[in-house]
């Protein structure tokens, strides 16, 4: 009899159905997207956000410790539309060559003015349509990263989309029942135009232009007022 190979003998030895199941190592760009990633996976995922909780997704800075976790990553979650412009740098200085995932991919963009430019809106996930199509990319590709747990991935997936699905129609209907005059919001970031768009709100954002900046109290007030 021939012998295996030492490498296909100690394989064969930790080949059991018990580590079959496995646990997807995944990372995602910013919390948001994270939780979206837990809610679908559950069990079968164990998720780390780059940015973390009040961080800023549009101006982050990677650090060494961020390039090892994607490393040994098996799936990489980015939102996309030009959200995460430090990414490619990341993924380069960290090796990884596996899936980047874009869980925007096949949402009804929106432009925006930035900076005096026109751009594609990147906040794709305030509206909770939108985050169907997410859920629905992240399932999609958990499942791909974990063939052998579909089944369950699918479950906590589609539940978690019909959970969506049930935001989206009840904000529907809550915002349905003010006068459209008044839904009118003010905001420092101009983060939620998906979300007016879906809900029929006018999201006023003095300073949009310039992120970085502490609106004058003139400027909340001429927004205010007209
Ligand atoms: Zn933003």
């Amino acid at each position: 009899m021939k012998k295996l190979p030492l490498s296909l003998a100690i394989a064969a030895m930790f080949i059991s159905p018990l580590t079959l199941a496995k646990t997807v190592d995944a990372v995602a760009s910013f919390t948001v997207l994270a939780d979206i990633v837990k809610q679908v996976g559950g069990d079968h995922v164990k998720v780390k956000s780059l940015v973390g909780p009040d961080g800023d997704p549009h101006t982050f800075e990677p650090t060494p410790q961020d390039s090892q976790a994607l490393a040994k990553a098996d799936v990489v979650f980015v939102s996309g539309l030009g959200m995460e412009g430090w990414m490619d740098r990341l993924i380069s200085a960290s090796g990884y060559t596996g899936n980047v995932v874009v869980a925007s991919n096949g949402v009804n963009t929106r432009k925006m003015e930035e900076e005096g430019k026109t751009v594609t809106d990147p906040h794709a996930w305030n509206s909770m349509q939108n985050g169907v199509i997410y859920a629905t990319n992240v399932m999609n590709a958990l499942i791909k990263a974990d063939p052998q747990d579909e089944a369950e991935i699918r479950k906590s997936g589609e539940r978690y989309i019909q959970q969506l699905q049930q935001l989206d129609g009840w904000a529907k209907r809550s915002f349905e029942a003010v006068p459209l005059s008044k839904r009118k919001v003010l905001t420092s970031h101009d983060a939620f135009g998906y979300f007016g768009q879906r809900y029929g709100v006018t999201f006023l954002a003095p300073v949009a232009s310039q992120r970085k900046r502490k609106p004058a109290p003139a400027m909340w007030q001429q927004s205010l007022s007209s």
